[in-house]
């Protein structure tokens, strides 16, 4: 047996759970003497993951699900016994508000691109025009570009802005909370680049390669999302409960990190020093410029920016609703006179959230362009969110409770160059901090199965650099 290595993961979201989690596991499986410490600043593990139990509902106050065909978030609640646990999405109509009212979102479509014509024909989401050009993109040539576009460049290019503006932005917007025009094509849906490329047309290339059968009469849409039973955090509890006991410090924040012959000293809040072989630092990308601030190629970094959100869940009485919607949810399109951007019918989507009898919605703010609404009071925020719900709903009642979630700079903008910039950075680090590496939602991709790819990668990086 060799040496002790010691490694150190910094952040305890969901990527340093996974990197914690899979590296103490290969190193048992492989008889590996490799400490695995995983540092927290905050008084509890899981991150941007937080659920909440009130009163029967289960309330999700971050993310809410994942999506089911990006397989690791799947495997690894299997790996941690709750396969079990895991749930599929209640699937209904969803709607998209434009222009102040509500439009089904036409089925058969694929994050906006039409692959079914008849929807799309019928929708009243579009004039004759917008669908004229958005149907030019069977036919218009493919443009090769040199590097990186936005999103909305692109998906103007390709199917006009009509399409871009009330189907498009409205869902990237939602996933991203960000501007689509803005956003980077190379780090966000390098595959729609792609299927442009390979087959001169998104609607052709979709069709090909995901086609999306029409549900016969009475069938259901199939689910694309899972979620746990008992939250998303219970899969944080899960992973945590598995980790070797004495290698989680919580409520301990990595200060500086100084590179000390071969190896990494880690200043901790306490005053202590912790020493390590490597690094996994799935922290955000602020975060990590803060930590090793002595590193100018980390520049970029402190201007690289993350949007903020809030979201609110109210607990209501069925009968507190007049007038409901027969949806899942909507989202909103920046055209639109509203500051919502999005609202969940939570007790639809996941039925196993909310008692009989009761209502459950979700609802978010915090356009780009208005940041502002985040550092509201909670009454203020819950006012909005009313006031722009009674404008497609009739809601009579006080919601019985409401839970407001803010979170700060918590959404990463890949903006166009994103891949590029990482790639030096990455670059960098392994010339001037081999052992360290980054992983986590600032760098490639933010849901929750890329966050644990980035730290199941991460953990591989690691034994590679550590044994060859
Ligand atoms: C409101 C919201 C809704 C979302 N909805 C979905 C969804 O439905 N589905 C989906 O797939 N994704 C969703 N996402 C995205 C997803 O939740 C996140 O991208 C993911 O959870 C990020 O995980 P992470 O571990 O990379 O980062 P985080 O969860 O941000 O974890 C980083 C951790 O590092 C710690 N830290 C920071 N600095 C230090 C330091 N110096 N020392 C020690 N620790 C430090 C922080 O305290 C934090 O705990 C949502 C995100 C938000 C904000």
């Amino acid at each position: 047996m060799g040496e002790q290595k010691r490694v150190v993961v910094i952040g305890g979201g969901i990527t340093g759970l996974t990197s914690a989690y899979y590296l103490q596991k290969e190193a048992r499986e492989k008889g590996l003497p490799i400490n695995v410490q995983l540092i927290e600043a905050s008084d509890r593990l899981g991150g941007k993951i937080q659920s909440m139990k009130k009163d029967g509902f289960t309330i999700e106050r971050g993310p809410d699900s994942f999506l089911a065909r990006k397989e690791s978030a799947g495997r690894l609640a299997h790996e941690v016994g709750l396969g079990d646990e895991l749930v599929p999405n209640g699937t209904g109509q969803s709607y998209i508000l434009v222009d102040g009212k509500l439009h089904k979102m036409p089925s058969g479509s694929f994050m906006g691109i039409p692959t079914r014509v008849r929807p799309f024909l019928f929708s009243n989401l579009f004039t004759p025009a917008g669908k004229a050009r958005a149907a030019m993109d069977l036919i218009k040539s493919k443009k090769t570009v040199d590097g990186d576009q936005s999103l909305g460049l692109f998906f103007r290019r390709r199917l006009g802005n009509q399409v871009v503006e009330n189907l498009i932005e409205p869902l990237l917007s939602g996933i991203y909370a960000g501007d689509i025009d803005q956003l980077s094509l190379q780090s966000t849906f390098p595959n729609f680049y792609d299927l442009e490329q390979e087959h001169g047309s998104l609607i052709k290339g979709l069709r090909k390669t995901r086609p999306i059968k029409k549900p016969k009469k009475g069938e259901q849409k199939p689910s694309m999302f899972r979620t746990l039973e008992h939250g998303l955090s219970s899969l944080v509890e899960a992973v945590e409960a598995r980790l070797d006991p004495g290698s989680v410090h919580k409520g301990t924040r990595v200060n500086h990190i100084e590179k000390q012959s071969g190896r990494y000293h880690l200043l901790l809040n306490d005053g202590t020093v912790k020493e390590a072989d490597a690094v996994i630092m799935a922290a955000p990308h602020f975060a990590v410029q803060r930590m090793l601030s002595q590193y100018d190629f980390l520049a970029p970094y402190k201007e690289t920016n993350a949007t903020s959100v809030a979201n609110v869940a109210m607990a209501f009485d069925a009968s507190a609703i007049k007038k409901d919607i027969d949806g899942t949810g909507f989202v909103v399109s920046r055209n639109s006179d509203f500051r919502i951007t999005a609202c969940t019918w939570t007790h639809k989507k996941w039925p196993h959230s909310t008692p009989e009898g009761k209502v459950l919605l979700r609802c978010y703010v915090g356009k780009p362009s208005d940041q502002e609404v985040v550092h509201l009071s909670d009454e203020e925020i819950q006012k909005i969110v009313l006031d722009d719900l009674n404008k497609t709903m009739d809601i009579t009642a006080k919601p019985d409770f409401a839970v407001v979630t803010r979170w700060y700079d918590a959404m990463p903008q890949y903006k166009v160059g994103h891949k590029e910039r990482l790639t030096k950075i990455t670059q960098q680090m392994e010339e001037e901090l081999p052992g360290v590496y980054l992983a986590g939602n600032s760098y490639r991709g933010i849901g929750l199965p890329d966050c644990i790819d980035q730290g199941e990668a991460a953990v591989q990086k690691v034994l590679h650099h550590l044994y060859g």
